[in-house]
């Protein structure tokens, strides 16, 4: 059985980004000491809370046959805080949550990723983290381009990103993950280039590139869906650019010496998040804190969005979790199919016909046929080229 990841959800920002559709809010840092103090008391309780949900151990599972009442034989080897914001907790704060996380279960090698903007970056909070055994910083630079950050609301500018990097070295963190965002407001063809350039300038060891996703779950989306003045939907760039765009990305990241690994992930040799591989090869992972996910291979499972009744739940001593899913055989197949896909090394097909009792050859040679998916030997894979047009492709294998 493969290590478990260990995802914390810390889901408080400074303001709310135009784009962004995540469960996150913005609240009087008051509110974070008792959100660390819930989150640290469902890591304790936390085999109490999964019965209390009917959350079943899978036989098979060791690290679900523990002796005691807390998970500390449970082997993890990274842990992922995320949100919303994490580097807007205290040092303090974060340290505590951290060594509540490593007391709890069992490590051999850690990669631990702190998500931080750049306007939360000084050099005490940097170099409290090297101290505290972050080792991976997830870099929200979205983009170099001041008036595309500004019309997305985002807090910082570019000056912030060209000040947090030095300081992020300095501290010792030779782990860096810059996101960036191909689909802004007021983005261009050269600007994209330009955020690239100087993306790949400042040498991140990862890169991920997230495409805008218009939806009701944003302001800016709920602009485009009834229209509006206030987020500048108009100045979106038009859909046909945005395949311009990854493939430009993946033109001048590749040239810059990055391999692709996922669809939406490059890194440098060795540099892979070693976190997110485990939900695309679907190994286990436990979430903490309002919203977070689950998985252990035969159910998944996730928390209360919001952060209040989250922590009403906890300190009532009640379980957080709000949705419990058995995975069943098709839904496990869809996943290693929809997952594993997205990975660029691709799928062991004859193993997935083998182990789910499927014969997927008509559907895969009608669409290697079609150039979408390539197959060498046992392998299958999306086309390199048709990486933009992924989830067409997934969607139609899965029909
Ligand atoms: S910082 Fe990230 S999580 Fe927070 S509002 Fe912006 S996009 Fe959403």
């Amino acid at each position: 059985m493969a290590n478990v990841g260990v995802y914390v959800q810390v889901p408080f920002c400074q303001t709310k980004c135009t784009y962004c559709n995540f469960h996150t809010g913005v609240v009087s840092s008051d509110r974070f000491a008792p959100y660390i103090q819930a989150v640290q008391r469902e890591i304790a309780c936390e085999r109490g809370m999964l019965a209390a949900a009917d959350v079943i151990p899978p036989t098979g599972f060791d690290w679900w046959s523990i002796r005691n009442a807390t998970l500390r034989l449970v082997d993890a080897d990274t842990l992922y805080i995320g949100g919303g914001t994490p580097s807007l907790l205290s040092a303090d704060l974060l340290w505590s949550l951290l060594l509540s996380i490593y007391e709890a279960f069992r490590w051999e090698s850690k990669e631990v990723t702190l998500e931080a903007d750049p306007e939360t970056i000084d050099e005490h909070k940097a170099r409290a983290w090297v101290s505290c055994g972050i080792n991976r910083i997830s870099f929200g630079s979205q983009s170099f381009i001041d008036d595309e950050l500004k019309a997305a609301g985002r807090m910082h500018r570019a000056a912030d990103i060209y000040s947090a990097v030095p300081t992020l070295r300095h501290s010792g963190i030779s782990n860096i993950s810059f996101d960036l965002i191909a689909g802004l407001p007021k983005q261009t063809h050269e600007s994209w280039r330009y955020s690239l350039a100087e993306t790949i300038r400042l040498s991140p060891e990862h890169v991920s590139i997230y495409m805008m996703e218009i939806d009701e779950g944003s302001r800016l989306g709920l602009e485009v869906i009834r229209g509006g003045p206030r987020y500048n939907a108009r100045d979106l760039p038009p859909e046909e650019a945005m395949a311009d765009f990854y493939e430009l990305a993946q033109h001048d990241l590749r040239a810059a010496g990055y391999e692709q690994y996922e669809i939406s992930n490059w890194a440098r040799p060795g540099f892979a998040s070693k976190h997110n591989l485990k939900y695309w090869r679907r190994e286990p992972y436990l979430g903490f804190g309002a919203g977070a996910h689950s998985f252990s291979g035969k159910q998944r499972w996730s928390n209360v969005h919001d952060a209040a009744a989250y922590v009403s739940a906890i300190e009532k001593g009640r379980s957080p979790i709000d949705n419990v899913q058995d995975v069943t055989t098709q839904m496990a197949l869809e996943e290693e199919l929809f997952l594993g896909l997205r990975q660029i090394g691709g799928i062991n097909l004859a193993r997935i016909e083998r182990e789910y009792s499927v014969d997927l050859r008509a559907k895969v040679d009608r669409l290697t046929s079609s150039g979408m998916l390539e197959q060498c030997g046992d392998v299958l894979r999306l086309a390199p080229e048709k990486l933009n047009v992924s989830n067409e492709i997934l969607v139609e294998l899965l029909r």
